[in-house]
This record gives C-alpha cells, structure tokens and sequence, in this order.
C-alpha cells in the first residue's frame, strides 16, 4: 500500500513532480540542457536570497558536506556537534584528513552564538561547520545570530552551514546573513525524489578553496566555475531531477516565499501543540524545529507498532533517531505537506492508541 511519509526524508512527493522528470532526455553539452540550467538557478537565488553562485551537485547532502571542507580551510575547521548529522559532518571532516575539532553539546541543546565565540576566541579556526535544522532532535540553531557574531568578532572564518532539512521549509538569507556555503539535498524540504543536491557558495569561499591544495574535484568550486557561466556543470547533471527541481521552484515561488515559511511555521506549531497536551517535546524549547518535531515518548508506546498500524492506514512517521529509537518519534511537517494532512495524522495517532 502507498504510504503518505511523515518522515523527515525523503518526503511526500506530488504527482505533478514526480511527472516532470519523464521529460525526454537532452544531452548536456545542448543548448537545451543549458536553457534549462539557466532557467532554474535564478529561481534557487531568489529563493536563497541571494547574488552569489548556487551550484547543483548528482549527489545526496553527505556528498557536499565532503566536498565543502574539503575546500574550505587552509589551518583547521571547528566542527560543531549537536545531533547525528552535525557529528557526520565532523567524522567525514577527520576522514578527509582535514585538520579539525568539535565543540558537543548533548542531544536536544542548541549551539549558541555563545558557545561559538568561545571556541573561536583560540584563533585557530578559519571555517566552521554548522547545522541549521539538526533532523535528529528537531532543534533549529540560531544560525543568523551566531553568523552575526562570527562577523562581527572573526571575519576570517567561512561559515558552512548544513541546511539539509531547512532549506526550502525556513527562511535562509544567504547574503544578508553572511553564510559562505549552504547546502541541501532535495529529498526533504523541496519534496523531490532523493540524488540532487543545491548549494550557495560565496565569493569569498570560492576564492578561499583556490587556496586549498588538495581540494578534491568532483565538488571543486572552481571546477564547476569552468562551465557555470554556460550553464552546464562539468559531469553530467541529473538532468531529470532537474527537471523536476525547476517545476518545483516554480510551485515555491507562486505559492509565495513568505506564505511557505509561514505554513510551515504553522505546521509546526500545530504537531508542537499535539505533542505537549498528549506526550512532551524532546529539544529545548527555544530552538524548536519548523520542519520536524521530535515527540519524546512519555507514554512507552511501542512506536514500531504505531508506525505499522499507520502503515495501515496509508502513512508513515519515524521512530527516534540513533539512541533515542523507542525514546521518541519524529513527525517531519516539510515540504508540500499542508496543515490538514498533520491534523489527519495526529487523528489517527490519537484513534490508534486510543488518546
Ligand atoms: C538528511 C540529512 C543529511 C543527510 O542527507 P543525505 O541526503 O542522506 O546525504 C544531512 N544533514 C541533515 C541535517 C539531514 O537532515
């Protein structure tokens, strides 16, 4: 049976994407290929809020969370680390040889503006990486008050920010925020099938990568500059989820930005509310997610359970990530899913377990 997936990633995806990627093939060194690049990033900066390069990489995130430390520092990266993808981006940093170090704070707890000044103040750093919206725990982190302050205090540190399970859900002013680079998959909040991913880059990150030796390839920024003015990228696109991607964006901009981080907003604040009167919410209160909410289970349900009876009726949600399975369950709220289709899951979450 279809399952409507309330998980956070991949998510729902319309029928009317999921057709847009049978247009017939075109070659990518085609003036057609290049039209449709053409058309589509323009679209991407308005959305990014942003003048600066937005290049698209055949790859899931992990892809690019490689490929942007791997050109982003010529001394060391402080990693920061407050969920599983956050600590990701910190294993495959070491793993690329990259000098680096992580600052941790337990599952649920932001990383604050704070923290970040102190762990800077050592002067070591010259990048640093941070998730926006940590999928894990639901949590958002400040990302524009502690870019704030990184400019403020350390002008030299290019700020990389995961936006995974942000962008396209939540507001992201590239440009007007400082971030350097900024990156997403479009499985999640852009509701598109999984293998493409779209990342901001700023000049100034661009300029910095030409300094790095060892900066890799197949994501090198000045690789993709090679081509990025015609239009095409240097291997081959995945011409069909662009497709798909460019149909999506102009969905995004006619439904209206602010009218998408709204409903969104709305969404949240709705499975925010389920969550308090029937069981708890996990993360610290102050930093709670706009695209998925982890419920704590107050109640020892057997999650597993719960998510095949919902099965049953046609929907999916997702148990607690790593440690936290059984502990909790998450509720993503992303992407095209409307208010009515939370308040029809929360109905039969509340009719199977009889609340
Ligand atoms: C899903 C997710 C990832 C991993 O994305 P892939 O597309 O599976 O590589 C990384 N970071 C965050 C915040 C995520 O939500």
């Amino acid at each position: 049976m279809y399952k409507k997936l309330f998980i956070p990633g991949p998510t729902h995806v319309r029928d009317e994407i999921l057709q847009a990627q049978a247009a017939p093939m075109i070659g990518h060194r085609a003036s057609e290929y290049s039209d449709l690049q053409a058309d589509l990033t323009p679209k991407l900066q308005t959305m990014l809020y942003t003048e600066q390069r937005v290049y698209l990489y055949a790859c899931s995130s992990t892809g690019m969370m490689e490929g942007s430390v791997r050109q982003a520092s010529t001394q060391r990266i402080l990693n920061t680390v407050c969920g599983a993808f956050s600590k990701r981006w910190h294993q495959l940093t070491a793993a690329n040889g990259v000098p680096c170090d992580k600052i941790e704070v337990p599952m649920g707890q932001a990383i604050t503006p704070e923290m970040v000044d102190e762990a800077l103040s050592s002067g070591a750093y010259d990048a640093i990486t941070i998730v926006m919206n940590e999928t894990s725990t639901g949590l958002m982190n400040p990302i524009q008050e502690t870019a704030a302050l990184i400019h403020a205090k350390y002008p030299d540190v290019l700020i990389l920010v995961d936006a995974v399970s942000a962008m396209a859900g939540a507001k992201i002013e590239f440009d007007a925020w400082g971030l350097d680079v900024c990156l997403a998959g479009v499985q999640k909040c852009f509701a598109l099938p999984p293998g493409l991913t779209v990342c901001a880059v700023s000049d100034r990150a661009r300029e910095r990568a030409l300094q790095v030796p060892n900066r890799g390839y197949y994501f090198a920024y000045d690789q993709m500059d090679k081509r990025y003015e015609k239009h095409q990228t240097p291997a081959t696109p995945a011409i069909s989820l662009l497709h798909a991607l460019n149909a999506q964006m102009d969905a995004i901009l006619a439904e209206g930005l602010e009218n998408r981080w709204n409903r969104h907003k709305e969404m949240a604040a709705y499975v925010q509310d389920w969550a308090r009167k029937h069981f708890a919410l996990y993360s610290d209160e102050k930093y709670l997610s706009h695209t998925v909410t982890n419920v704590e289970n107050t109640r020892g349900i057997s999650v597993a359970d719960l998510n095949s009876e919902l099965g049953k009726r046609g929907a999916m949600i997702s148990n607690g990530y790593g440690d936290l399975k059984e502990k909790c369950f998450r509720i993503a709220h992303m992407g095209d899913l409307t208010l009515e289709d939370l308040e029809w899951l929360t109905a039969q979450i509340e009719d199977i377990l009889g609340l």
